[in-house]
């Protein structure tokens, strides 16, 4: 049985990237677009987790948030916040929202999925995977581990989250945009040779000898964890 997370989140861009990583996750995930449509829709069905967006049309995260704490059906819903970074960002979490997590945008999607994991982990502990494991190469994510063939392998913090941001997807070819999306933050003010420079790490990293790399570069469009790789 999968776990399930309502993402509440007006932004379509937003709410597609945190759909198909949570989905490669393992999660089941419903979208909603609209705060009022959201809180019609834990009437019916509730979440195992919930993200919400903070500024939402129809109702805003912060009046949804305070009144499903209000209902015995989901006073105890995990509930993790969007909120943009702004003055009002400091605000709003002052205010008693009743959220149990907060997080500003721009963030890290692979922050934000670590950290999703840690509380489902929290809640759940057997049914979230601490492992990730593509041919010789594993992530132990709860430990930030990385090994090949059991040798351990040493990675920088950028270099870690790019493996893992890669091996989430094996087999998708990111552009160096959403690589810098996905594993530097939105909005941030990276060179997108700076994409280069860290995989170029990375496989020096990750590859001995005669070992095959499991990354592929990808001609005019970016790169890709090979998920034939094995
Ligand atoms: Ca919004």
């Amino acid at each position: 049985m999968h776990l399930k997370v309502m993402v509440v989140e007006d932004e379509e861009a937003l709410s597609e990237l945190l759909r198909y990583n949570l989905e490669a996750e393992g999660y089941e995930v419903e979208v909603v677009d609209r705060g009022d449509d959201a809180e019609l829709r834990l009437r019916e069905s509730i979440p195992d987790l919930l993200l919400l967006d903070w500024m939402l049309p129809g109702l805003s995260g912060i009046e949804l948030c305070r009144r499903a704490r209000l209902r015995e059906e989901t006073a105890t819903l995990p509930i993790i916040m969007l909120t943009a970074r702004s003055e009002e960002s400091e605000r709003v979490r002052g205010l008693s929202t009743g959220a149990d997590d907060f997080v500003v945008k721009p963030f890290s999607v692979p922050e934000l999925m670590a950290r999703i994991n840690a509380m489902m982990r929290r809640l759940k502990p057997a049914s979230v995977s601490t492992k990730l494991v593509i041919g010789e190469i594993e992530i132990d994510r709860e430990r930030h581990r990385v090994y090949r063939n059991d040798r351990e392998v040493r990675l920088g913090p950028k270099e870690y989250k790019l493996l893992e941001f890669f091996m989430l997807a094996p087999g998708r070819v990111f552009s160096r945009e959403q690589l810098l999306d996905g594993v530097w933050g939105r909005e941030n003010y990276v060179d997108e040779r700076t994409v280069d420079v860290h995989v170029g790490r990375l496989r020096r990293s990750i590859n001995r000898g005669k070992e095959k790399d499991p990354i592929r570069t990808v001609r005019g469009s970016g790169y890709s964890f090979n998920d034939k790789f094995a």
